[in-house]
């Protein structure tokens, strides 16, 4: 339930049942697609219903989920911020001192370029030493880290060798989870998996067309699939369609990426497309190979031989 205040702000909210209630805890960041929670264990981004009074970008907060409502997507609402872990605090040496290799396996990470790390730890306003082979903090590790691990900004990586070899471009990479894209090959991670096959190329001939959500891939669909010779575009699935409707008319085909769409801009999309009579193809996976075994079929195309 939530409470409002006089101008219609949420300023506290209650769950219903108890079941029904999921508090989580996140960061908060805002960019061009408004505010949200990031839920590093969950690898979960939420929207909150708008900005909230007290709360700030890069904040850690606790939060409540309120679960997807008639065409309302889950979002998140900040209860309240959580302190910086900055008060030092007694320890014995061995709990303060911690080693790289204790740093990375505490923080659940894949690699650490520790000059990364440290300048990182900097910007938290965390006190430190570096030594040669460990970093001393003021205050014992073991809560500092656990307490830090939902700020550092990991990128997921998948088990494919090639991603393994690349997650070096990244100071933070860390185990995809399963059904999380990729930041490298930008696949869905279970399915990437069992095989190390080179995925097919295509020629679309240049033909454009608009995809509609999967929003952890977002822009990159348009670099990843311009390497078959197509022109995406490409609009989140938890925004209106607004100005986008526009320039549906030189679409060949609109691609829904199915679960990563809300109820309001489905309905909004398939109105345009079927005014404009284009194509609706629906991909059940959100990686681009996904998206690309959607697009071949619908127009027939064989892989390029190679
Ligand atoms: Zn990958």
């Amino acid at each position: 339930m939530l409470e409002r205040d006089e101008n219609g702000t949420v300023f506290q909210a209650r769950p219903l049942e108890d079941e029904w209630k999921r508090e989580v805890i996140g960061v908060l960041r805002s960019d061009d697609f408004g505010w949200s929670l990031h839920v590093e264990e969950r690898s979960e981004i939420l929207p909150l219903p708008h900005p909230f009074p007290g709360f700030a970008a890069g904040d850690v907060v606790s939060a409540v989920i309120l679960p997807e409502f008639a065409d309302r997507k889950a979002v998140a609402v900040p209860v309240r911020r959580l302190p910086a872990p900055s008060a030092p605090a007694a320890g014995t040496a061995s709990e303060l001192k911690a080693g790289f290799v204790t740093i990375q396996r505490r923080l659940g990470l894949l690699g650490l370029e520790i000059p990364e790390f440290t300048r990182w730890l900097k910007q938290q306003d965390i006190p430190f030493v570096l030594e040669s082979d460990a970093i001393r903090f003021e205050q014992p590790y073991s809560p500092l880290l656990a307490a830090l691990r939902p700020r550092l900004p990991m990128v997921p990586v998948c088990e494919r060798e090639a991603c393994r070899e690349r997650m070096s471009a990244f100071p933070f990479p860390r185990p995809a989870q399963p059904d999380e894209i990729c930041r490298i090959c930008r696949e869905e991670a279970a399915a990437a998996k069992p095989a190390e096959v080179p995925p097919a190329t295509y020629d679309f001939g240049g033909r454009r067309i608009l995809i509609v959500g999967g929003d952890a891939v977002g822009v990159a669909y348009r670099e990843m699939l311009a390497h078959h010779n197509l022109d995406v575009e490409w609009i989140s699935g938890f925004v209106g369609l607004g100005g986008a409707r526009q320039g549906i008319g030189n679409v060949a085909a609109i691609v829904i990426i199915l679960k990563q769409v809300s109820h309001t801009m489905l309905r909004e999309i398939t109105a345009a497309a079927r005014d404009t009579k284009i194509p609706l193809l629906y991909s059940p996976r959100r990686g681009t190979s996904g998206v690309l075994a959607t697009l071949a079929a619908h127009f027939r195309l064989q892989p390029r031989q190679t």
